[in-house]
């Protein structure tokens, strides 16, 4: 049995990026870029005005209230070539507009009488007041984000503006889906007596989705030999695979001897962790293998722990890990140490502190309660229980979470 810590850190020596495509910045949001990129040139490329108003020459403006001679009118999207503030002087100008030859500060148009042919300033001017200056923003040249950014709107609002349209990124791995047992009915079909529905097929695809990654569903593998060489056969195609059940101590559970026939090498089976212990990874080539035990639970705890942080390095992510943060217990958790234990936890906010209560019954069979979870305490192996009132570090459940 490895520990809970060095299980995150073999999976995480053991993946790798699976290469980069380029794609236009409306299909990039979420995605990781592949390349540091550099402004190709100086942001703002002149200095132009912040607000709508006079650009003026502050030496005239030293005694306020002052008056000044309308002689232009620069809206935006027009040059200044051959627009001069003269001593005395003011140009009506407009936001984003560039600053004409001579003009030092820009005073807004609600600091005025907003004359047309003479204008009276109220307030005093700033040299430089209210002028974007060329360059402020980057230089041309500077690396304004680097490979391994996620992009968000801010990332595609500056590669917008700088004209790039095609963006380096890291390709989204496709991930295999495989269930395995004989209990198993699809989606769609009613479970006869001895059967369920093969949910964790489903439940993988969504997380999956929500990693960034583009899911492959294979099926089900059934509890013989033929149908797990098959079906194991067909997942190790794609640039990961996840299988759920079969990896336990029983005695219809394959998945282990058959990857290894298949030529993966196991890098562990048996993590410090509850729930989720049967857990095993293996590498085919460079192809991640992650076999999940069965149980629902055990499969979306497992997945958060151990999977999510591998797609997301398989596609470039430096933070994988989701930030822990405190809360307070408002009851004791029971626990033998031992191993990491991951607890549902519901949330709320008092006196800008999180208090925690447990989302119920924490057994591994109990599927309602990973649905009321906001958050999962993370137990240290050597923690032996908490008190009500004691601090645990937990993360976020989810991507989307609603907290009343
Ligand atoms: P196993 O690891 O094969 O012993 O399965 C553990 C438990 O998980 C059993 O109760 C299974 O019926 C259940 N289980 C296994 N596979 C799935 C699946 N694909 N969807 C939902 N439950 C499953
Ligand atoms: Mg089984």
């Amino acid at each position: 049995m490895v520990s809970f810590e060095e299980a995150r850190s073999i999976i995480l020596d053991s993946v790798q990026t699976i290469g980069t495509e380029r794609i236009h910045l409306l299909e990039a949001t979420g995605r990781v870029l592949a390349e540091d990129v550099a402004a190709p040139w100086d942001l703002p490329l002149w200095d132009n005005s912040a607000m709508d108003g006079y650009a003026v020459r502050a030496v005239d403006c030293l005694a306020t209230p002052c008056r000044l001679r309308v002689t232009g009118f620069l809206p935006a999207g027009a040059t200044a070539d051959g627009i001069t503030v003269e001593p005395g002087c003011a140009v009506r100008i407009m936001t984003g507009a560039p600053v004409p030859a001579g003009c030092d500060a820009v005073v807004p148009v609600e600091e005025t009488d907003d004359g047309r042919q003479e204008v009276n300033l109220r307030e005093a001017v700033k040299k430089g007041q209210h002028i974007r200056f060329h360059g402020e923003d980057v230089a041309a040249g500077i690396v304004f984000v680097r490979a391994g950014t996620v992009v968000r709107p801010p990332e595609v609002n500056m590669l917008a503006g700088f004209g790039m349209a095609l963006l380096p990124v890291y390709r989204r791995p496709v991930v295999a889906i495989l269930s395995t047992g004989d209990e198993l009915v699809e989606l769609g079909r009613t479970p006869g007596p001895g059967e369920i529905i093969n949910s964790n097929t489903l439940s993988l695809a969504a997380a999956v989705q929500e990693a960034g990654c583009i899911p492959r569903i294979i099926g089900i593998a059934r509890d013989n030999r033929a149908s797990h060489l098959e079906k194991l056969g067909e997942g190790l195609k794609a640039d990961a695979l996840i299988t759920s059940a079969g990896v336990s101590a029983g005695d219809c559970d394959l998945v282990r001897d058959i990857l290894e026939e298949l030529g993966a090498r196991q890098l562990f089976w048996k993590v410090g962790i509850k729930p989720g212990g049967p857990t095993a990874f293996a590498m085919h080539g460079s192809t991640p293998v992650f076999s999940l035990p069965g149980n629902p639970v055990s499969t979306m705890i497992t997945f958060e722990e151990f999977v999510r942080p591998a797609l997301l390095r398989m596609q470039g992510r430096r933070q994988v890990l989701r930030p822990l943060f405190k809360v307070v217990l408002r009851d004791g958790l029971k626990k033998k140490p031992g191993k990491v234990q991951i607890v549902r936890l519901r949330l709320e906010k008092e006196d800008g502190r999180w208090y925690a209560t447990s989302a119920g019954n924490q057994q591994t069979a109990i599927l309602k309660t990973m649905v009321d979870a906001q958050a999962l305490a993370v137990l240290p192996a050597e923690s032996s229980g908490s008190a009500a009132g004691d601090e645990v570090y937990a993360h976020y459940y989810g991507n989307y979470i609603e907290l009343e």
